[in-house]
């Protein structure tokens, strides 16, 4: 199927993955939009719903988590002002060595609507050798050493602490699909679909299918006119024999 008869045959219900203002560093803005810009996107794309989630806390473009009574509110000045789109809070957590493998404590879980995770290069996770095993000619054992440990902070992640979504899977870091499908599988985790970036690709996802897994396609928006985009990662899925019954927030239309 091709990507304009997709765009007509399915839409989606709602993008639980977007980033604004609050992911920021010092003067220099990582997210660009603020929430009601996002939310005002997603309303004319037809979105019943939204969420904002911003970078975990020890992102270099983290959110600082005492703002977030100030999200809350402008979340909830959003939907009074656009009545039809519910709008949640939620986070993209760090997966990081500490005692829940989250840069989100188990005590600031009540800040957010749900809490996404994924990993990303921040320090407390091998940052750096990650980094370059990714890009560069690296060592066969040490790759493989690092897939293990990356493997293994995830389904630590995911076994002690209630994620709704894994996002991008195997992006930034190499991990063992295959472990970490069937830790989804056993924790009901979500598995992303992410336009923005490169992973999970086609191989990737043909191993996840496998698994009695559910799936999410997420636009990662950076800025508003990307958020609810999903036809290029939805045609990925199809052809790695994912049915669009199997994604949560993709329907016929
Ligand atoms: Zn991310
Ligand atoms: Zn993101």
């Amino acid at each position: 199927m091709d990507l304009k008869t997709i765009g007509e045959k399915f839409r989606i219900t709602g993008d639980y993955h977007t980033h604004t203002v609050y992911s920021r560093v010092g003067p220099y803005f990582h997210g660009k939009g603020k929430i009601i810009e996002n939310v005002a996107a997603a309303v004319s794309k037809g979105l019943a719903e939204l969420a904002i989630t911003d970078h975990g806390p020890t992102d270099f473009y983290g959110l600082d988590q005492k703002k977030t009574p100030q999200m809350r509110k402008e979340i909830a000045e959003a939907m009074e002002q656009y009545p039809g789109i519910k709008v949640y809070l939620g986070v993209e957590a760090d997966i990081v060595d500490t005692p829940n493998g989250l840069d989100v404590a188990p005590e600031d879980f009540g800040r957010y609507d749900f809490v996404n995770a994924g990993y990303h290069y921040v320090p407390n996770c091998h940052m750096i050798r990650n980094w370059i095993a990714f890009r560069l000619p690296y060592p066969a054992a040490g790759r493989e050493k690092l897939r293990r440990q990356n493997t293994e902070r995830i389904i630590k992640a995911l076994r002690s602490n209630n994620i709704r979504i894994l996002t991008h899977p195997g992006d930034k870091a190499y991990i063992d699909e295959h472990a970490v499908g069937k830790a989804c599988e056993e924790t009901g985790t979500l598995i992303e679909i992410n336009v923005r970036h490169r992973h999970p690709d086609l191989e990737d996802l043909r191993i996840y299918a496998g698994y009695d897994v559910k799936f999410i396609i997420s636009s990662d928006a950076h800025k508003p006119s990307n958020v609810g985009r999903y036809v290029r990662s939805l045609e990925l899925a199809m052809k790695a024999g994912i049915t669009p019954d199997r994604i949560v927030n993709i329907v016929e239309r």
